[in-house]
């Protein structure tokens, strides 16, 4: 079992960054409001992913370890419309099997906090307020070949900072901060409280501030705001203007129904919305967020549940395109 878990782990975590993806989608899931990593050589020593979710109950620690256990869906009929960012229940076991794993949580409610030690299976009363510190140490320690693979601890910090950056842009309401070696790397504080829950335009607003906080204030200025409905697609969030393009695509942020996903349909959609005002190799910048029925799109595709697919892509090509296009031709204030 321990074998499979470590063939498994390879699908889910490649490199640290893949871990802090993880972990952190466990924290929004928790409903944490705020979540502060801590690095240590670029994730390999450590990633402790701290939140004030939910918690797990002491009775439930070990559970949250297993393989396939999942809280977050019951039936396979819910998987079609999953709303949470988790439902396979890999991740947590994956991670544990190639790293030395502690899991520090305490619910609303629970006198005190329980630590787990994974590779022991100890489990002991400790200290903290409510929510859960997941602690990750020596990633690949047993699998050295899967280490040999890892590069700088620059580099690999820069792939956990950009897999923070990811979900950073799609939750405002949601703090952030991430600290490597001691030191304070990047934070960005919540722009939307409780109290504006519903308020479509206010989360626009929060989104439209998150985003120059995460990729600076050059972004949102160079940039056309994107809105469009059609059919069952709702497509809104910025378009780069041409004159912002970059030489390499690092700032194409696509989500679905709040995910982040990399996929070629809504890729070569925004592709060909630029096709007339972009030449050579330029590369636009967006951030575009697509909402859908969450019976059209299957996010049930990859273990790292980063590719998806739509039932009717054509249907989501068009909207993004067109979207982006309007956008673009949009007189501009
Ligand atoms: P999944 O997210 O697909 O359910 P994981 O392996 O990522 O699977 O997590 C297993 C379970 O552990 C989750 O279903 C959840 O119940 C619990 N869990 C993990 N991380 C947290 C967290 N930060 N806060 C609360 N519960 C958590
Ligand atoms: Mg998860």
């Amino acid at each position: 079992d321990e074998l499979i878990s470590q063939i498994a782990a390879g699908e889910v975590v490649e490199r640290p960054a893949s871990a802090v993806r993880e972990l952190v989608d466990n924290a929004l899931d928790a409903g944490a409001t705020q979540i502060t990593l801590r690095l240590l050589a670029g994730g390999v020593r450590l990633i402790a992913v701290e939140d004030d979710g939910a918690g797990i109950p002491d009775s439930e620690l070990h559970l949250a370890l297993r393989r396939h256990a999942t809280s977050k869906i019951a039936s396979l009929h819910e998987l079609e419309s999953v709303a949470t960012m988790g439902f396979r229940g890999e991740a947590l076991a994956a991670i544990a099997s190639v790293s030395e794993m502690a899991v520090l949580s305490r619910p609303p409610g629970q006198a005190s906090a329980f630590l787990l030690d994974a590779r022991s299976g100890e489990l002991r009363p400790a200290a903290r307020s409510q929510g859960t510190t997941v602690e990750v140490k020596e990633l690949f320690f047993s699998t050295p070949a899967r280490r040999k693979f890892l590069k700088s601890d620059a580099t690999e910090l820069a792939h956990c900072v950009q897999a923070v950056r990811r979900h950073a842009l799609a939750r405002p309401d949601v703090g952030f901060a991430i600290w490597h070696e001691g030191q304070l790397v990047e934070q960005w504080r919540p722009t939307f409280g409780p109290a504006a829950a519903g308020d479509a335009e206010a989360w626009r607003t929060a989104l439209g501030r998150r985003l120059a906080d995460v990729l600076g204030e050059d972004f949102l200025q160079q940039s056309v705001p994107v809105h469009l409905r059609r059919g069952s697609v709702e497509v809104t969030g910025w378009a780069g203007l041409p004159d912002a393009a970059r030489s390499r695509a690092d700032q194409q942020y696509c989500y679905v129904n709040g995910r982040f996903v990399r996929d070629k349909v809504l890729a070569h959609a925004a592709r060909s919305a630029y096709e007339d005002v972009l030449h050579g190799n330029r590369q636009p910048v967006y951030a575009l967020y697509v909402r859908m029925d969450p019976q059209r799109v299957d996010v049930n595709v990859h273990p790292t549940k980063i590719e998806v697919r739509f039932r009717d892509s054509r249907e989501v090509h068009q909207a993004v395109r067109h979207a982006i296009d309007n956008a673009l031709a949009a007189p501009r204030a």
